[in-house]
């Protein structure tokens, strides 16, 4: 009797009483130290120049909308491991990476999380504290064990190297250890090449896995290929790694959901073992990646006119973050009677910075003069944030 089911019989009484609402309201923004997002001086959301070029070229071949394999787009892979490693790097020719187009960097290091579930069971992952707060939910959902070491230094607002290196160190032999490539979210506070030289050499000793999470490359320094330095600087030393990556800041593609998951394996045949692995974790989950973002980066990556335009736009977007940081340290410095060394806030990079400020002097800030910065750390630091998240 299709048609006459009478669904208010059927549906009786609370099916779902244990379940409680959670609120993902957005974090206030800093208002009066400008900008909640990447905008322009207009505040306006910003699509980038080049993007709309790719858009308008993709529009003009009328290209379809069939489904992509489940490792995403081959010429988007392609680039994509090109932009992180360098097209010359010889573990692309060693075919010594796998990969996979993911769900932005979220859905990628989402991947790589139920990888290491099902490959390596037990396995710890060990996360910066503080760190992006979705790692936490990434590895609880994938029932990946996890625990944090040091990183943030409130006294020198800076980073707690020390404390860093002997909590690598102390972790289980053949952990794998997340590490923001570059512009620490939320701290802004990054590794100089030497620290990540001795990163590296702890973690070697250790046998640790590194498990890089790249969100901003290029958006940070300006520069693609220094913003890749840290990982670079790992994989030359011929250690198998994870890298995720996303394109939300960098090409403003929040919405389109485009990353991908690199996992340098030790051979060819170990990558195509991966590989295949990695494609049998994502088809239960999400069939198969979404095209329009791979599209845009494989255009713009592979038309030399667009790609040098992309990076003189990214010059632009990490330019204006760091003018920002150079009149907010130079109004302190030149205000601030207080003696208190502000000079974290040039030495901090990307769009997040820890200020050292406590949680009363964080509340004065939004009560009496309406500049809103989260307390996102143990509740007691303000943070400014000078893009989007
Ligand atoms: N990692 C870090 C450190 C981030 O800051 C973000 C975005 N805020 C992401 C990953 C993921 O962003 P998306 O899923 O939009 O690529």
């Amino acid at each position: 009797k299709l048609g006459s089911f009478d669904h208010s019989t059927f549906w009786k009484g609370n099916r779902f009483p244990s379940i409680k609402a959670k609120s993902f309201g957005r974090i206030s923004m800093a208002v009066a130290v400008n900008v909640s997002r990447f905008e322009g001086e207009e505040l306006q959301p910003y699509v980038l120049k080049v993007v709309k070029k790719a858009e308008n070229l993709m529009l003009e071949r009328g290209e379809n909308k069939e489904y992509l394999p489940i490792e995403g787009l081959a010429a988007f892979n392609k680039v994509t491991a090109e932009l992180l490693f360098g097209a010359d790097n010889p573990l692309i020719q060693q075919q010594r990476v796998a990969t996979v187009q993911g769900l932005s960097g979220t859905g990628s290091l989402r991947l790589a999380a139920a990888l290491i579930e099902r490959y390596f069971p037990g396995a710890k992952v060990i996360i910066s504290s503080p760190t992006w707060g979705n790692h936490k939910n990434i590895f609880n959902d994938a029932r990946v064990p996890w625990s944090e070491y040091r990183y943030y230094d409130p006294k020198t607002v800076g980073l707690d190297f020390n404390g860093m290196m002997s909590d690598i160190k102390a972790a289980p032999e053949g952990s794998f250890v997340l590490l923001h490539g570059c512009a620490h979210n939320p701290t802004g506070i990054d590794p100089t090449l030497e620290q990540w030289e001795k990163i590296a050499d702890i973690i070697q000793e250790k046998n640790h896995i590194p498990f890089f999470d790249v969100a901003y490359q290029g958006f940070a320094s300006g520069s693609l290929d220094a913003d890749a330095s840290s990982v670079r600087l790992f994989a030359a030393r011929g250690m198998e790694l994870l890298v995720a990556q996303s394109y939300s800041k960098n090409l403003g593609l929040y919405s389109e959901r485009i990353g991908a998951i690199n996992v340098v394996c030790s051979s060819a045949d170990a990558t195509a073992r991966v590989r295949s692995q990695l494609k049998r974790l994502a088809r239960p989950m999400y069939s198969n990646p979404p095209i329009h973002g791979a599209r845009i980066v494989a255009n713009v990556v592979g038309n030399p006119a667009l790609f040098k335009e992309w990076k003189e736009e990214m010059e632009l977007m990490a330019g204006r973050i760091k003018n920002i940081r150079q009149k907010l340290f130079d109004s302190l410095s030149a205000k601030d009677k207080s003696g208190k060394d502000w000079s974290f806030i040039l030495k901090q990079i990307g769009m997040f910075s820890y200020t050292g400020l406590n949680k009363a002097q964080s509340e004065n800030m939004t009560d009496k003069w309406h500049v809103y910065m989260t307390k996102d750390w143990k509740n007691i630091i303000g943070r400014i944030i000078f893009s989007q998240m």
